[in-house]
């Protein structure tokens, strides 16, 4: 109930000890007024809404009861369905000409039912799909390869042996729940409280199946192994999902669409190479006198190994850039480029021979 509501007593324009007549007689007055058939401003229906609420509370003895003593608080747990679920507006309408529907069933399910909240496709299922660089590099189709529960085809998602929608559940009327009244307090003053469960016959689906499916036994879906191609292009980013329209889960009710299938892309790891966007980084050991005196490599790179030419004096960790040797830049032009970074090694034992030759390079240095 929204905090804007008024006063009950108030709404209906009674005293707070009218009698259940004058509170009748109130209500049948001014939703004659209201009624948004009659009058076509356009507060009529929200005026109308409040006085069938404010009707429906205070013509029910406990409610009312419930309301005198703790207010909006005190009743704030019923829903909608539960303040009408026992009111008989034809009682009060009856003979007026005007569609006020029998029973409290049709004015609130005019003005009151909220709309079923269908799911109008299945769920939509999301998978990781691991690509090696050299198809990141290149693109090209993979093979994807995933399980998915999808409508059991033997009894066409209904769960049931003949294959047929299930019937409706005699206990709930198909509404999947039911309500429990529980009494509180004590003497004069107790009240009777409404619970609403889900109902225990149908566990809340509102069907029940008698023969069940042999197949999905009853559940309605079955496991499937599914495979699907998938088309990975050239330099796709770590991390960027692509939507397969209809390969997500089944929709909970027979006939409707699927959801979609999220395959998300991920760089499988490489000994060789470290992925940062569209660069790749590579780390290559120098000896000593290759750093010093400068030297030919054989690197590798995505499209097989090239020479790459170390220049003299070369420090610990310095990189070299090789431009163009990196991956295909996602939805641009052109290529990363392949960082080589220089590890120098130092020798932590020595030959006679080396330790004689360090001793004069240290001398020299002298
Ligand atoms: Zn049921
Ligand atoms: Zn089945």
């Amino acid at each position: 109930m929204s905090s804007g509501e008024r006063d009950y007593y108030e709404v209906l324009g009674v005293p707070r000890d009218a009698d259940e007549k004058a509170i009748k007689r109130a209500y049948k007055r001014q939703a004659m007024k209201y009624h948004p058939d009659r009058n076509k401003d356009p507060d009529a229906e929200e005026k109308f809404k409040e006085l069938a609420k404010a009707y429906a509370l205070l013509s029910d003895p406990q409610k009312r009861k419930m309301y005198d003593a703790g207010g909006m608080g005190g009743v704030s747990h019923f829903s909608d369905e539960d303040l009408f679920r026992n009111v008989d507006f034809g009682d009060i309408f009856g003979g007026f000409g005007v569609d006020f529907g029998v029973g409290g069933g049709s004015i609130f399910d005019r003005f009151f039912r909220q709309p079923q909240q269908r799911q109008t496709h299945g769920v939509d299922l999301r998978v990781r799909m691991p690509v090696t660089l050299d198809r990141v590099c290149h693109g090209g189709s993979e093979l994807l390869r995933f399980t998915r529960r999808v409508a059991c085809p033997a009894c066409h998602g209904h769960g049931t042996r003949s294959g047929k929608p299930p019937a409706q559940c005699q206990r709930c009327q198909g509404s999947g729940r039911q309500v429990i009244a529980s009494e509180e307090g004590g003497g004069q003053d107790y009240i009777q409280l409404q619970r609403v469960v889900s109902c225990p016959a149908c566990h809340g689906r509102g069907v029940v199946i008698d023969d069940p499916c042999p197949r999905c036994g009853g559940t309605a879906e079955v496991e499937r192994e599914e495979s699907l191609k998938i088309t990975i292009p050239a330099g796709i980013e770590d991390g960027s999902v692509m939507r397969v329209p209809g390969h997500g889960l089944p929709a909970g009710e027979a006939g409707m669409p699927a959801g979609d299938l999220y395959v998300e892309v991920y760089t499988l790891g490489d000994p060789r190479f470290q992925r940062h966007g569209a660069d790749l980084w590579h780390t290559e050991r120098l000896s000593v006198p290759h750093a010093v005196l400068g030297a030919k490599l054989r690197v590798p790179t995505v499209d097989g190994e090239v020479d790459v030419t170390i220049p003299p004096g070369m420090q610990p960790d310095e990189m070299l850039r090789l431009r163009g040797k990196g991956l295909p830049r996602y939805r641009a032009k052109g290529l990363g480029d392949l960082i080589l970074r220089i590890e120098v090694v130092i020798p932590e034992r020595l030959s006679d021979e080396e330790r004689g030759l360090y001793q004069r390079l240290a001398a020299l240095r002298h």
